[in-house]
């Protein structure tokens, strides 16, 4: 038997693994003893992985031979895969040629490598110069990206999960921990004793359950929520003046925003006392060190970036930040949604934390790639990017790595864009996944267990992905198939010259990508794969001379800035972007369940996994349930502006008076009818809006209207 050390490929947490293996196949996973992210430990989904990879799953899911779609509607037929190279790099080329590089888009997934999101992100911008490149990280993450980069200065969460232990105050937001990132959790019951904790979340789940303050608060009014803090803060002297004035600006003007949100007017809009406003108040300042963990609920918001911004804030006034036990600590939902913004493979990022519309980074990245110019032209994030596909104007899509059929906002429009789309590609590990029945190519993408590379969890920590059997079929690692057609479509784009994907080995890739982090804030120049092995995962920033990463940032108070001072956001409260009507009384959240991750694709393969959660459902508070003259199992119909769907409701006390809750797993195959549009059912993102924060562009999943009624039987 052979033992190989890699990494779960679910959250953002990061766990180490130890595959074990024999004769090519997978026999067992165990947590990795000696990874700083999980010590052994593993969650059901990480202790049960090798089980997704028997023979039999490989069999009936996997996607394993390049597939050619000859006409929309039939069945897709087997290709060899030069043929395969050949057809993506011609249609790319041809469209290129006709409609400009604009008119290709590519759409990517926190769950590539480090590696892979490299090789995408040169031959997008470096050989077909687009910036239509953007990843499923935008519906997960860049709210936080926007909420840092405003505040502190740097998108760097300056925390580390050992700080877990060191807390004394822990506020969780729009996060339920305990299911989403459990083995984090796990960490924070073992640090458990003397440390407070409040949760602030509409829902009671199963992490506000362990809560010493559970803030159940009406959904979107977070802003709202801590501008009160702040105020009850400034009222009680709770305020660090000696912090704010050496280490921050824009206090002043946040101040007299903040002097109308009274813990009255607060407690009315919010939706809880003004006693437990106080109560977290005096915690979150006067704690020796408060931490605070946020995940979708902030995130996943039409004000996102503000409501990152406004609980940082807070950190700000009250100096619980840059010690040990304090700060903001934003999780990532997948597994390297940190190494794609590292890579800056998103329409608003360029390698090495850089910013596409600065003429300077660009040229400086042209330089290291050896290309004249990286494109100037604005590049259309997630749902900019389906919308420019169903309007005609980008007429290919290269989807990697991610199920948009069933993951993103607003699926009509969605389904309706990939059935307009001139080409799509679709490179993916599992066929089972609903993007697959719109791709005119589909390419084998090698899974877990297959294949080589690195990822960055939520504390800023690269650890080493490895291969511990061949990949499946003829199934090829991401970064391979990208380079392929970049080799290919370059004979057309640059005739005679040398190839700028020289790339053997994803090393190779690594180390370009590396050299882009010189100098800036994820300096990773003194970290090599060499070093990864021999002394385990890292955090960035890891330098040249360094001979470890670093654990925390700004501990010397001295931030990111111009002038080293963290800034004050001042943003006015602003409501969910599709309040509840008489139409639609009832506000939607969708978010995860303990056992399952995203569309199923992996974890709907095992049946143990549903022990837990066994089908869809719509979570309504009892007294809704009995309003609505509602039996707990009976199917209703849910509607929004956008498509309806139908599946039966079940009574869930952890919610609010009309507040519904779907999981965001499912998809068309568990839920019968058809949308406004006509269209199968696409899951619970047939409801959901794609309204999005302006400055983040990250879409507002966790809330929209709906109306909810018994489903008329046929
Ligand atoms: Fe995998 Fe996350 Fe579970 Fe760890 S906590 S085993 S990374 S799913």
């Amino acid at each position: 038997m052979a033992e190989t050390r890699s990494t779960c490929p679910y959250c953002g947490v990061g766990c180490g693994v130890i595959i074990e293996s024999q004769h090519d196949r997978i026999t067992g996973v165990r947590g990795d003893p000696e990874h700083p992210a999980n010590f052994g430990r593993l969650c059901t989904k990480g202790s049960t992985l090798h089980l997704t990879a028997t023979e039999a799953v490989t069999r009936q899911a996997r996607l394993l031979q390049p597939m050619q779609r000859l006409q929309r509607g039939a069945p897709a037929q087997p290709v060899g895969w030069d043929d395969a190279i050949g057809l993506a790099a011609d249609r790319l080329g041809d469209i290129i040629e006709q409609h400009g590089p604009d008119a290709v888009g590519f759409y990517l997934s926190g769950q590539l490598l480090t590696e892979d999101y490299h090789v995408f992100n040169k031959l997008a911008r470096g050989l077909v110069g687009t910036n239509q490149i953007d990843s499923n990280s935008r519906l997960c993450m860049s709210s936080a990206v926007v909420g840092y980069k405003r505040t502190l200065g740097s998108d760097a969460p300056p925390t580390c999960y050992d700080d877990l232990a060191q807390t004394d105050c822990l506020f969780i937001s729009g996060s339920n921990t305990a299911w989403a990132h459990p083995i984090l959790f796990r960490r924070i019951e073992d640090a458990r004793a003397g440390m407070k904790i409040i949760v602030v979340d509409p829902r009671r789940t199963e992490t506000a359950e362990q809560a010493d303050l559970h803030l159940q608060i009406q959904p979107g009014t977070d802003v709202l929520l801590c501008h009160g803090l702040l105020h009850i803060m400034l009222w009680e002297g709770w305020t660090r003046p000696d912090y704010i004035a050496r280490h921050t600006s824009g206090f002043e003007t946040l101040k007299d925003l903040v002097r109308q949100a009274t813990p009255e007017r607060v407690a009315r809009g919010c939706g809880v006392s003004v006693e437990d406003l106080h109560t977290a108040a005096r915690w979150f300042a006067q704690s020796n060190a408060t931490l605070s963990l946020y995940c979708m609920g902030l995130n996943q918001s039409s004000s996102g970036s503000d409501k990152n911004a406004a609980l940082i804030n807070l950190h700000l006034a009250t100096g619980q930040i840059g010690k040990p036990g304090a700060g903001p600590f934003s999780l990532t939902g997948q597994p390297n949604a940190m190494g794609g913004r590292e890579v800056g493979a998103m329409a608003t990022l360029l390698p090495g934390h850089r910013d596409p519309a600065d003429a300077a980074h660009r040229a400086e990245i042209a330089r290291l790639w050896g290309v004249d110019q990286l494109p100037a032209q604005a590049g259309k994030t997630a749902t900019e990017l389906f919308q420019a596909v169903a309007d005609g104007q980008i007429k290919a899509l290269w989807i990697a790595c991610t199920n948009p059929a069933q993951s993103m906002p607003d699926q009509a429009l969605v389904r309706r864009a990939l059935e307009r789309a001139e080409f799509v590609i679709v490179q993916e590990a599992f066929a089972t996944a609903a993007t697959c029945d719109y791709a005119d190519l589909l390419l084998p993408a090698a899974s877990w267990g297959e294949k080589e590379g690195t990822v960055t969890n939520s504390e800023r920590r690269i650890t080493r992905v490895r291969a511990a059997i061949a990949p499946a079929g003829q199934a090829r690692p991401d970064w391979a198939i990208a380079r392929d057609v970049a080799r290919r479509l370059e004979a057309r784009l640059r005739p005679g010259q040398p190839t700028l994907f020289g790339f053997e080995t994803p090393e190779q890739a690594w180390l370009e990508h590396r050299e882009s982090t010189r100098g800036r804030d994820l300096d990773i120049t003194g970290l090599s794969y060499d070093l990864l092995d021999q002394i385990g995962p890292q955090q960035w920033p890891l330098p040249q001379g360094a001979t470890q990463g670093q654990a925390r940032l700004y501990s010397y108070g001295m931030f990111a800035t111009p002038d080293g001072k963290a800034r004050f956001a001042a943003d006015a409260w602003r409501p969910v972007a599709e309040p509840r009507s008489p139409r639609y009384p009832f506000s939607l959240s969708t978010g995860r369940l303990r056992d399952q991750w995203h569309g199923m694709t992996r974890t709907g393969t095992l049946g143990r996994l549903f022990g837990h959660v066994p089908e869809p459902a719509v979570g309504l508070h009892p007294d809704d349930l009995l309003a609505l003259g509602l039996q707990a199992g009976e199917l209703v119909r849910v509607s929004s502006a956008r498509g309806a769907i139908v599946l039966p409701v079940q009574p869930a006390a952890e919610l609010g008076q009309q507040q519904a809750f779907i999981p965001m797993h499912w998809g068309s195959e568990a839920l019968s009818g058809r949308d406004a549009a006509g269209q199968p059912l696409a899951g619970v993102n047939a409801l959901t809006t794609p309204a999005s924060c302006p400055l983040s562009k990250q879409p507002e999943l966790k809330h929209c209207a709906v109306r909810i009624e018994k489903a008329a039987l046929p």
